[in-house]
């Protein structure tokens, strides 16, 4: 299989997988900001959009790192959860000010039970997500799983939705972590792909490359002091197959109802799809 530049073993891959991310774990926000000059904020706040999740969704954030997806989800259900509350609130018309503020102290309240699990195969980007967890204030409605996407550490039929950002192209066998995704989803549920994807506008393509190829190591150098962690990125989004492809894989796990959208001109894409 392939690993950044080099061919390696299926055994040695997850082995060079990890020694990345454990090496890069502590500048890893830093660098997507420099890197996707932002722009990785923005696709991440368009899968929160795509799931629109309903209260009390239990959500699985697989490859969930630093927890972007997490800290996303639960603003996002609080915000809409809080909302639906102030309207009932107004509409019985009996509650005080005072009555209303007290039902906002228990953060858990304000979630609507929805929940979200965060399994990352990597210590050191899992210590980093709850710290980052602690400093922003993230108490209820999240835990820390150390798992393989491969071998998921659950039961079947669990969660309402399973996502996946920028993880899906670091797996050794991306048709087992599909499977996985499928046996952990309860019927009904919705699988979520974030990952880089085939660029499909010619000018920008070029762009990208230059970009890719020879400015991305060289930041990694300079912020990271990580040229070959950063050079082992860029391969592997190369490697990663284009959207029709991945499409297939996805079906063929057993999903259905399966999209995907292009963003920015296909530079990354969502996938989608149902188990029914
Ligand atoms: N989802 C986060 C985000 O969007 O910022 C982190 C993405 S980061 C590029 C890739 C993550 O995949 C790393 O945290 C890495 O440890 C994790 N990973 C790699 N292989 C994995 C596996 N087999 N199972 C679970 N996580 C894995």
């Amino acid at each position: 299989t392939h690993f950044g530049f080099e061919t390696v073993s299926e055994e040695e891959k997850g082995g060079k997988v990890y020694q990345v991310f454990e090496s890069v774990a502590k500048k890893y926000d830093v660098m997507n900001d420099m890197m996707s000059l932002g722009i990785h904020r923005v696709w991440k706040d368009l899968l929160l959009w795509k799931m629109h999740p309903f209260p009390g969704t239990q959500l699985l954030d697989v490859a969930g790192g630093t927890g972007d997806i997490a800290f996303r989800f639960l603003n996002y259900v609080q915000a809409q959860h809080q909302r639906k509350q102030k309207r009932q609130l107004r509409a019985q018309q009996n509650l005080s000010w005072e009555e209303i503020a007290k039902k906002y102290q228990n953060e858990e309240d304000s979630l609507g039970g929805s929940h979200v699990m965060i399994c990352d195969i990597n210590k050191e980007m899992l210590k980093i997500g709850k710290q980052k967890a602690c400093a922003g204030g993230y108490k209820a409605g999240l835990d820390w799983v150390l798992g393989d996407a491969e071998e998921l550490p659950f039961d079947d039929d669990k969660f309402d939705v399973y996502t996946i950002a920028f993880g899906i192209r670091n797996v050794t066998h991306i048709d087992r972590a599909l499977q996985e995704a499928h046996r952990v989803l309860k019927p009904g549920g919705r699988f979520l792909c974030l990952e880089f994807s085939q660029v499909n506008n010619p000018l920008v393509s070029r762009l990208y490359d230059v970009y890719s190829f020879q400015v991305i190591p060289v930041l990694g150098e300079i912020i990271a002091g990580d040229w070959k962690s950063y050079q082992y990125l860029v391969e592997s989004i190369r490697q990663f197959p284009p959207q029709e492809e991945f499409k297939e894989m996805i079906e063929d796990a057993g999903f259905q109802k399966v999209t995907y959208e292009n963003l920015t001109s296909g530079i990354v894409a969502i996938h989608s799809g149902f188990k029914l």
